[in-house]
């Protein structure tokens, strides 16, 4: 269809009739069941699966809700982190009939906006509620895009029906790449932990686990808040709680580093994407959404992609202390903001480190040492800021051709930039690979390497720089039974959905556990 036509259900339904044969008044209903852009031609086409209802009435809704029991009286497990891990790890457990108490060293979801805005603010980072903890994790305040490479089907969908059972919109069902957007997601999180509440489970904000309950090797609850938890501990802390990484590694709980990618954040104006995407000077026009792009390419030997791209978005200050300058991105569900942003990150493997770390810094055998690569670089660019989230940028141009930019671009990062010679002081690993990988990116899109883009470090939060190892079989951790490493700060997943269907994943496996110990 031309977007004129799939983006008007009016339009939809007369295209119908005509074209299907089918008298106007007897099409009752028009339900859209698939829809994805092709932008390859010249021409846009929207590709659409429709449901379309003749002389019915259209069914109630278009997935079957869960039913979710009491389980007050039910035997308790404890889940820490109300990120999605944690979250549908928590209701998944009230359907198998395990009581949760999820445990959150954050404020609850709308408390926690006020520390976002102090952070564009006063520059000052919240420690215990920023935008990567609080409820709903980090994906509580981002783009809360739903698409995920994972090929298990079923659960995804899963995911997506739990989502609309709590309020995100049925289009996500649809969309082949479906988002919720910033301003809508507070509100779904929100009536999750009433689900869970109403349900006899529990939650806990501003509780902040500080250490596991053991039994000899096993783990039988925690301390959180200065008060024990006792059941088995679905752990689901994320990517950015490095205290916890520490806390384990001190207690000899196996964990070990893993590979991640570091970058910046490129911003162009939406219009811009918008034109080179739907090659047209008109850009998106009046029905097509803010335009989304991919990259990938290798430089050096190492991989060099797009990454969590937020069309119409914002660029967002994502430390999680005071020392750090973090960048990532978040749009709300119009995707209508005046600029499109993506992370555009370097493949980092254990090798690349000496190069990048002080030589005081770097502990070839400890397990934490990309998150080690992590804090340095994000301190790093907090100096360069001037100790402040005021971040050093350059314009795209100028970072590849290396001269200094004698002046920025309107931003969308409230906080606000200044212009650094970015060509000088990003470590070579990184900086010479981005600007290998933006003439790249430039020749196959006519008018993407623009000086009208922004470049903004240091994107470092890609993924968790440790696995928590876990027996692949059970998902306990592969030495201390009873603790479930789950989610993106376990290892075992890099985005919304994926968290949320290992928190599922593991939920099953505790209750399963639950049942044989039962048995027994
Ligand atoms: C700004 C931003 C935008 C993003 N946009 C997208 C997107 O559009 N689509 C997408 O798929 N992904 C996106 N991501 C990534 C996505 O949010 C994460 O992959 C996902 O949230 C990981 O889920 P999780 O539950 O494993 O961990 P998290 O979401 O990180 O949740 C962990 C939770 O544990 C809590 N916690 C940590 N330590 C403790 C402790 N000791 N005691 C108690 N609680 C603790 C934290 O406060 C946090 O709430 C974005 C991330 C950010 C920061």
């Amino acid at each position: 269809m031309r977007p004129e036509i799939a983006y008007q259900m009016s339009q939809l339904a007369k295209y119908l009739s005509r074209e299907k044969g089918i008298a106007p008044s007897s099409l009752r209903h028009v339900a859209i069941v698939r829809r994805s852009i092709d932008a390859r031609q010249r021409q846009v086409y929207v590709n659409l699966t429709v449901r379309a209802y003749i002389d019915e009435e259209p069914a109630a809704a278009s997935f079957e809700p869960i039913i979710y029991p009491d389980v007050s009286s039910a035997p308790s497990a404890i889940v820490v982190g109300a990120g999605p891990a944690g979250l549908f790890a928590a209701l998944r457990l009230i359907e198998l009939g395990v009581r949760p108490i999820v445990l959150e060293r954050g404020k609850n979801v709308h408390d926690r906006k006020k520390d976002l805005a102090l952070i564009s603010r006063t520059h000052a980072v919240n420690p215990e509620s920023n935008y990567c903890f609080g409820e709903g994790g980090a994906g509580a305040y981002s783009d809360g895009k739903l698409y995920t490479r994972s090929k298990k089907r079923g659960s995804v969908d899963k995911i997506l029906r739990v989502f609309c059972q709590h309020g995100a919109s049925l289009s996500i069902l649809a969309d082949a790449h479906p988002h919720i957007g910033t301003d809508r997601l507070p509100g779904v999180i929100e009536s999750m932990r009433n689900t869970i509440i109403a349900c006899g489970g529990e939650v806990h904000f501003q509780t902040k686990m500080t250490n596991l309950l053991m039994s000899g090797r096993q783990v039988c609850g925690v301390v959180a808040g200065g008060r024990e938890y006792r059941g088995a501990v679905i752990l689901a802390t994320g990517h950015s709680a490095r205290d916890v990484y520490h806390y384990l590694h001190d207690e000899q709980i196996a964990v070990e580093a893993k590979g991640i990618a570091i970058g910046v954040r490129l911003e162009h104006p939406s219009h811009l994407i918008d034109q080179i995407q739907y090659h047209s000077a008109e850009g998106r026009g009046k029905y097509l959404p803010a335009a989304e792009y991919s990259f990938v390419t290798q430089s050096d030997g190492r991989g060099v992609y797009s990454f969590c791209m937020c069309p119409g978005g914002y660029i967002i200050p994502a430390a999680t202390s005071d020392g750090q300058l973090v960048v990532n991105g978040m749009s709300p569900s119009s995707r209508g903001g005046r600029w499109s942003n993506s992370g555009m990150v370097v493949e980092v493997r254990p090798e690349d480190i000496p190069a990048m770390l002080p030589k005081e810094q770097y502990d070839p055998a400890s397990p934490l040492l990309m998150m080690h690569l992590q804090e340095h670089l994000e301190h790093q660019c907090w100096l360069m800021a001037q100790k402040t989230q005021c971040a050093p940028s350059q314009r795209m141009a100028d970072f590849v051709s290396g001269r200094h930019s004698s002046s920025l671009p309107a931003t969308s990062y409230t906080p606000g930039v200044a212009s650094s010679p970015l060509h000088e002081w990003l470590p070579p690993h990184i900086s010479q690979r981005l600007r290998h990988a933006f003439t790249v990116f430039g020749s196959r899109s006519r008018g993407f390497l623009t000086n009208e883009a922004l470049v903004i470090p240091v994107e470092s939060r890609t993924s968790a720089p440790v696995r928590i190892v876990r027996d692949s079989l059970t998902l306990q951790h592969i030495s201390t039974p009873g603790l479930y490493p789950c989610g993106e700060g376990a290892g075992y997943a890099g985005g919304i959905v994926s968290a949320a269907v290992d928190g599922e994943r593991c939920a099953e496996m505790l209750a399963e556990e639950y049942a044989r110990m039962r048995e027994l």
